[in-house]
């Protein structure tokens, strides 16, 4: 049976939290938050959702792959944040895009720019949509919108088993793109909290970050090359393993978040499968310790697949502990040979720096155990984005807030992020709880990764979350973090990306922009512009 997108919500129509797991949840946001008014409210139906009748018709030789339908336009018509969930679980679906394109090939991607080019309309690359930043938001306004969906390119086209690469259209989400690899024995090891859901081109267009805690963390680096249709032409980069000949195109393409081209498909670094796995859970006295013992593991030159540190409220809240300590979980991996002996360093790492933890058995390695708990693991990864919408329709405010930051100024930014972080909750929300895990680790920094929850008031949620999202991003930078990790810009994170870029920059991002979207067809308003 095909699955179909959810069209207000995460994930698949039908595949939504159950009545137990809101059971579960509902009790044990009650014992945290007594007072909370936790009774489900019922989401709007789209179907009953009010959307203004679009306001241009394609022109006959696009009529093919272009649509106005009334679910193909809701399902364009926002991302996946909590203010979207919100929005969406009211009826709220903003300014939906006019019309919906799916092109099939890079002649009818250009075919839909031209058009849009033409005719003063906006276009909204858009991949599996799962933006957290309004990314793939229509503009509001007079200018009509045409939303391109990268959906009508998903195959692994072909494989380069000398090399190690791949050819991968744009649209393929994580598990097409796991799928079309499997069998040739590669993966691409990029897994995203968003894997289900999300593409290569959102991923390359945003610098989107897998869940691997160290080495490549990045899409960055496995992207070999990447093809674009601007609307002034194609920009193809030559396939290499590294270039020195000048600035990197493809470099300019990772991060634009559609505002220069679509990505129509990319060359990516891929990998045999692994085989051997060891993984052991440490516990720390508290988060500077286990934080400590990171850093000293991320310059140690071992790279473990997992390095994940808990702080204790989350460690409590994962079952990965009891609340009184830290909780740092360590994994290795490899299609080679096992990894207990990187294990067992790490390990050692952690207790000089007050770590207490044993290697379980060792039975994780390539074992039936590790093979188990990698897999409840990787459930319960992919079930959290289903059960963020049950809380949203608890009146819980959750959100995410990620960053990076060098070593040498990690502590004073992480207590910064918490105090203004849960200042502004007790003042907006009156209650609320931030804790704190690190999810990527290198040898000059890390990526601190905070998560909110909070009772909301109904109706006033999103001016809670913009309360509660100015004290943090003014936190992160003023404490020297960037305003992302790997969540990208968009619309949301404007005002701190303005901050944080060097103004010669922005001036030649605008200029690189001008000239290959002269028009201003491509994502208004996102990156750039007002
Ligand atoms: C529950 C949840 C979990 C998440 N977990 C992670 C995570 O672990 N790591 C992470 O990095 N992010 C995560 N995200 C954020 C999001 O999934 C990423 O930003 C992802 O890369 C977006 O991919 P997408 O295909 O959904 O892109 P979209 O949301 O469709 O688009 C994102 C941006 O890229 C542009 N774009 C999309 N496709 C193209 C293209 N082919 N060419 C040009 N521009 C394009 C869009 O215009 C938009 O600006 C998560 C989001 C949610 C809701």
């Amino acid at each position: 049976m095909t699955r179909r997108r959810a069209v207000a919500g995460w994930g698949f129509a039908g595949e939504e939290a159950s009545p137990a797991e809101v059971d579960r949840l509902t009790r044990l946001v009650a014992v945290r938050f007594p007072d909370a008014d936790l009774g489900v409210r019922p989401a709007v139906a789209w179907q009953d959702a009010p959307v203004a009748p679009p306001r241009i018709t394609p022109p006959p030789a696009l009529e093919g792959y272009c649509t106005s339908d009334r679910e193909a336009r809701l399902l364009h018509a926002r991302g996946r944040s909590y203010t979207d969930v919100v929005a969406l679980r009211r009826g709220d679906f903003g300014a939906a895009p006019d019309v919906v394109a799916t092109p099939r090939d890079a002649t009818e991607v250009a075919a839909v720019l031209d058009w849009c080019a033409d005719a003063g309309i906006a276009c909204v690359p858009f991949g599996g949509g799962t933006s957290v930043v309004g990314g793939v938001t229509p503009p509001a306004g007079e200018r009509p919108v045409v939303t391109l969906s990268t959906r009508g390119l998903r195959r692994v086209v072909e494989v380069d088993a000398v090399s190690r690469a791949a050819r991968v259209q744009a649209g393929a989400t994580g598990p097409e793109v796991e799928d079309g690899l499997r069998r040739h024995g590669f993966t691409l090891r990029f897994f995203p909290q968003s894997f289900e859901l999300s593409t290569l081109g959102g991923w390359i267009a945003t610098r989107a970050a897998g869940h691997y805690a160290t080495g490549p963390t990045g899409i960055d680096d496995l992207v070999e090359s990447v093809t674009a249709v601007t609307p002034t032409g194609l920009w193809s980069s030559r396939r290499l393993p590294r270039s020195g000949a000048g600035p990197s195109p493809d470099r300019l393409l990772l991060g634009s978040e559609g505002i220069l081209g679509v990505v129509t498909e990319a060359w990516v670094r891929v990998l045999p499968r692994p085989q051997y796995r060891a993984a052991a859970a440490v516990s720390f006295p508290d988060f500077g310790a286990g934080a400590a013992a990171v850093r000293a593991v991320a310059h140690s030159g071992l790279t473990p697949a997992n390095c994940r540190l808990l702080d204790p409220t989350e460690a409590l809240l994962n079952g990965a502990g009891d609340g009184t300590g830290a909780v740092l979980l360590l994994g290795f991996e490899s299609a080679r040979a096992p990894v207990d002996a990187e294990l067992h360093d790490a390990m050692a790492l952690c207790r000089d720096h007050g770590g207490a933890g044993e290697v379980p058995g060792d039975k994780g390695s390539g074992g039936a155990d590790g093979g188990n708990t990698a897999q409840r693991w990787r459930r319960a990864f992919l079930r959290a984005p289903y059960l963020r919408d049950a809380l949203v329709g608890l009146g819980v405010l959750t959100e995410t807030f990620e960053t990076a930051v060098t070593w040498d100024r990690f502590a004073e930014l992480h207590s910064a992020v918490i105090r203004a972080t849960a200042q502004a909750l007790a003042a907006v929300c009156g209650d609320g709880v931030v804790t704190c895990r690190l999810t990527h680790a290198y040898p000059d920094g890390a990526a601190p990764y905070f998560t909110v929850v909070a009772p909301a008031r109904r109706g006033a949620e999103a001016q809670q979350w913009a309360a509660v999202k100015r004290a943090a991003g003014d936190a992160i930078l003023d404490a020297g973090g960037t305003i992302t990790h790997h969540h990208a810009v968009g619309r949301d994170h404007r005002a701190w990306y303005d901050r944080q870029r060097p103004e010669p920059f922005a001036r030649a991002l605008a200029a690189a922009k001008a000239a290959v979207d002269p028009r201003d067809v491509l994502n208004p308003g996102v990156l750039l512009g007002g």
